[in-house]
Parts: C-alpha cells; sequence; structure tokens
C-alpha cells in the first residue's frame, strides 16, 4: 500500500513537474559533491530548478562518510553522485549498500564515474569506471582514458521509450568528452554519441536488484548544465531512479 501510496505521490510530482508547477510533496535528493571543482552557483541552479524536485547539494571532501553514517532516519528518495576520488570506510559502504537495498535511487553523472576509484562493487553499480591510472585487468590492458573540454557533442537518443528520455530528441550539447573509460555488460544504453573522442555509451540504466541506477557522462559545466535536454534527463532519471523506494 505504502509503495501504491508514494507511487501515486510521485505521479502528481511528475505531472506538476510537467507543467511547471512546484510540486507540495517533492521527492528528497541528495546530490553529493567533493575534490573535483566545478561552477557551484550554475550547478546549484540546476538542482535548484528541477521542477518536483526537493535537492540538496552537499559538498563534501575526500570523505563523504558522514552522510552514511547512521542511516535509520535517512531522509532522501534518490541520491546523485557528482564525488570524484572520494573513498568511504567498510562501515560506511555497508550503510551506503544498504540504502539502494531499501529502494534509494542511485543517479552517478559525469566525473563521479570515477567517485570511488578503489571501491569495484561501486564500479559493478554503475555499470562502468574510468581508471585514473593505466592499468591490466585479466591479462587486458587499460591505457589511462582520456578528456577534451568545450567539444559540441551530437548525442542520439538509443531508447525513446524509456522514462528517462521521455520527450528527449536527438540533441547537441556542449560540454566535455570522455574515452577510454571500462564498460561493463548489462548496460542498458539510453544515448550515445559519434564524436571521436569520446566513448560511443553517454547514458545508460544498470540493473540492480533492489533500486534503479541511472548514469549519464554528461554535466561538465554551466554550458551543458543549462541544456534544457540535459535537465530533462537529469530530472526525469533521478524521478525514475527513486521508483524503487518504500
Ligand atoms: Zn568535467
Amino acid at each position: 500500500m505504502m509503495k501504491r501510496i508514494r507511487l501515486c505521490l510521485w505521479a502528481v510530482c511528475f505531472l506538476a513537474g510537467a507543467i511547471g508547477v512546484q510540486a507540495a510533496d517533492s521527492l528528497k535528493v541528495l546530490v553529493i559533491t567533493g575534490t573535483h571543482k566545478y561552477d557551484n552557483p550554475a550547478f546549484n541552479a540546476m538542482f535548484e530548478q528541477l521542477d518536483g524536485l526537493d535537492c540538496t547539494v552537499k559538498e563534501m571532501g575526500k570523505d563523504p562518510g558522514a552522510l552514511f553514517e547512521n542511516i535509520e532516519d535517512f531522509a532522501y528518495d534518490a541520491i546523485v553522485m557528482y564525488n570524484f576520488r572520494q573513498t568511504l570506510s567498510e562501515p560506511h559502504r555497508k550503510n551506503f549498500l544498504k540504502l539502494l537495498d531499501k529502494g534509494v535511487g542511485l543517479t552517478v553523472m559525469h566525473h563521479a564515474i570515477a567517485g570511488f576509484p578503489d571501491w569495484i562493487e561501486y564500479e559493478n553499480i554503475v555499470g562502468a569506471t574510468y581508471v585514473l591510472k593505466e592499468q591490466t585487468r585479466d591479462g587486458k590492458h587499460y591505457p589511462r582514458p582520456t578528456w577534451k573540454h568545450d567539444m559540441d557533442m551530437n548525442i542520439k537518443v538509443e531508447d525513446s521509450n524509456h522514462p528517462i528520455t521521455r520527450g528527449v530528441t536527438d540533441f547537441t550539447i556542449h560540454d566535455e568528452t570522455y574515452k577510454g573509460w571500462i564498460y561493463h555488460d548489462g548496460n542498458h544504453l539510453l544515448l550515445s554519441t559519434g564524436h571521436e573522442l569520446s566513448n560511443h555509451q553517454i547514458a545508460w540504466t544498470h540493473p540492480h536488484p533492489k533500486t534503479s541506477v541511472f548514469f549519464i557522462q554528461l554535466g561538465h559545466d554551466k554550458q551543458s548544465y543549462d541544456n534544457p535536454s540535459l535537465r530533462r534527463l537529469i530530472r526525469q532519471g533521478i524521478i525514475w531512479t527513486a521508483q524503487q523506494k518504500n
């Protein structure tokens, strides 16, 4: 019953957002940043302006463990990771995983593909990783990936029937490319690009037994934060990930 009520509330939020009205009962979203520079005012403005979502941005340092010290009263329906090169202690990792098992949604954005580089389980949850130094895995050599700022990328919608891409058509965005990350099997591809300096995959969902996980590579700076297609994808992605919360 609680799940049905929450889904109804979600539908109200979604419809309210679709017509540009701030929903009274918003989904609560925790946005975690840290150890990577970004345009804070523009980033915060984007999350403040996502209709129907009550987003709290927490700028953390190297260790965001304080957010997962006590999860009994965890107040958020979804988490967005915009962190980089952070670490979590074993107890904090366990609590983070418990939140996902409770259905708290997970969106991973841009440089957070390298959010916890030493945590293989997190990589498996996201469905990819951006290795920060060259390495060999299972006999296969992976060079250090590359990136390039200020590129115009043509983005193709690979699955236009998914709730995350609803209303989004192919678009161009001024953003940063990443190339050479390790991409796992099992991802459901939502967006791609043919840009020569980028990996083909741009956004996907990755299956999780208890919650929903969405990754999007876009989102380097103000020029991408202000892109209406990116905002729509982020908003619809967060809402989709929060559906499993009960
Ligand atoms: Zn970037």
